[in-house]
């Protein structure tokens, strides 16, 4: 058993800002566990909000014994033997866990989906995501994404209002809404949500600080109303760093679900059922990431209600391919394992 890894410096087609940071290059690892002659690819896309780093990661990786991993079909053993190394660190953790899944896979000659027993044409349609811009730029993006029949808006700054016009000046299609905890009250959210209801919005991830939970259960009982246009799920995103899914029941419809932030596949499929136990939406969301990253995420997407996993269509050199997206249509392929191809790796 090898295990391999290797940084990729993702360049982004546009600038992606959100409402805390702004980036044009994200750093990645491709990581290969290689047995038997057979190569399983993961990736890791650290992220600065969850203390990672490209550093944290490869001090990570590095740390792993290979050899005890030398029986990959034992994942949730794996698993515990990673989270042993130290805790956090989720991005290298879901590294190790799609690259063992890909290993998997391909040694019974499957493709992922059929290893989770789902149906890969019950994939959501996924959205394509507009990051904070000027409007112009905002009309121009939305032009670029006129194949893709959702868009996320990424909101959450004080012209909030203005990015949306500019994108309702384009298109009418239905969008979703991501503040990134830019609304800093539970008024100040209320007013914004109000005024997106009535822009055929489907719903808001993270209006809030991911701390505010008390606001966010106050918020949360308004824009639910029957009597407020459309009712509006709330969703949470950052929050699920900071409290489990039964405290977050409380004050949310739903969460979103990241792969990276999430520590990969095994506990990314736990968290699911634990959610619809409490009788919660999922969104299955991304980072940045290449096809590697992209695709497990998309196989495992037949098992949620929303999908964002657009990551991968957002940068112009993506080592690798995975998922095709056709109109935020995902199509897996039936090859085994993730069904990324691996020529350029
Ligand atoms: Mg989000």
């Amino acid at each position: 058993m090898k295990l391999e890894y290797k940084q990729y410096d993702l360049k982004l087609k546009h600038i992606f800002k959100i409402s805390r940071s702004s980036r044009d290059i994200v750093p990645v690892i491709i990581v290969k566990i290689v047995k038997d002659g057979v190569v399983g690819y993961g990736e890791a896309s650290p992220n600065a909000r969850y203390e990672e780093t490209m550093e944290t990661v490869k001090e990570f990786l590095d740390a792993i014994d290979p050899a005890k991993l030398s029986d990959p079909f034992r994942l949730e053993a794996a698993g515990d033997y990673v989270d042993s190394i130290a805790p956090g660190n989720p991005s290298a953790n879901c590294a190790v866990d799609i690259a063992l899944h890909d290993w998997i896979c391909k040694r019974l000659n499957v493709p992922l989906y059929e290893f989770f027993n789902t149906d890969k044409d019950q994939a959501p349609v996924s959205v394509f995501t507009i990051g904070i811009d000027t409007p112009d730029n905002i009309v121009r993006k939305v032009k670029e994404a006129v194949n893709y029949p959702i868009l996320k808006i990424k909101l959450g700054v004080p012209n909030d209002e203005e990015i949306v016009e500019a994108v309702r000046r384009v298109t009418d299609k239905p969008l979703r809404v991501d503040a990134n905890e830019g609304w800093k009250s539970k008024e100040e959210a209320l007013e914004k949500i109000k005024w997106l209801s009535a822009q055929n919005v489907e719903l808001i991830e993270q209006p809030m600080p991911a701390s505010q939970i008390d606001d966010m259960e106050w918020l949360r009982e308004r824009v639910s109303q029957k009597s407020f246009r459309g009712r509006m799920p709330v969703i949470a995103d950052e929050a699920l760093s900071l409290y489990g899914v039964s405290e977050l029941s409380a004050a949310y419809d739903g969460i979103n679900i990241k792969l990276q932030k999430n520590g990969g596949l095994v506990k990314t499929r736990r968290l699911i059922h634990e959610a619809r136990n409490h009788n919660m939406k999922i969104m299955l969301g991304c980072m940045i990431e290449t096809s590697v990253g992209i695709t497990a995420a998309a196989r495992i997407s037949p098992l949620v209600d929303w999908n964002d996993v657009d990551g991968n269509l957002l940068i112009s050199n993506d080592p690798l391919e995975g998922v095709r997206n056709e109109k935020g249509r995902l199509y897996l392929s039936d090859k085994p394992g993730l069904g990324v191809s691996p020529n350029i790796v």
